[in-house]
């Protein structure tokens, strides 16, 4: 998306969504109730206001089919993505080293939430700063040196 300032300095924040990802959206509402009663779910509820609870996956199916996909009906939300660049001692198995620098590619270094291994299973926020301040002073430092 987009932010920009309106006239009196307040920030305009736009996230259009395409037809591609009201796509996406429907999609991930199948699968996530067929997998839920697939695990023995005895009930299932879609992130969109007008769902009501589905008590099998053919109900869901045909509610689903019926749920308008449209802004403010659609809950969206996002958070807490982690893991997309995990650290790692063996190159095999994760993309940068405990300090942030990747294993091959020379003079690359990631400072982010992408570096944890995966979930901390918490605000990740604090954790993140942590991770970047201490690896940001140790590579400014081998900058410097
Ligand atoms: C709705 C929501 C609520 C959250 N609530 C909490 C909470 O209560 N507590 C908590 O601890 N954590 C919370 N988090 C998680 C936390 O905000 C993130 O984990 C953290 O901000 C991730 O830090 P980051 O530096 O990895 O990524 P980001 O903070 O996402 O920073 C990435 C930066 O890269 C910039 N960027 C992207 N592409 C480019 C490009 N091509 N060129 C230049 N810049 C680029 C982006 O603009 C952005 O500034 C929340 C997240 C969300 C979305």
């Amino acid at each position: 998306g987009t932010d920009s300032p309106r006239a009196d300095g307040c920030p305009i924040l736009d996230y259009p969504v395409s037809d591609y990802l009201w796509k996406g959206l429907k999609d991930a509402f199948y699968k996530m109730a067929e997998i839920q009663f697939a695990a023995g779910a005895q009930k299932v509820r879609i992130i969109h206001l007008d769902s009501p609870w589905y008590t099998s996956w053919a109900d869901a199916k045909a509610g689903i089919d019926n749920l308008a996909m449209e802004p403010h009906r659609v809950r969206l939300f996002t958070a807490h993505q982690m893991g997309g660049c995990g650290m790692g001692r063996n190159p095999e198995e994760s993309v940068v080293n405990g300090f942030g620098e990747h294993h091959h590619v020379a003079n690359l270094s990631v400072h982010d939430a992408s570096i944890f291994p995966t979930s901390i299973g918490a605000n990740p926020q604090l954790s993140v700063y942590a991770l970047a301040a201490r690896n940001s002073t140790r590579l400014a430092q081998k900058l410097r040196s």
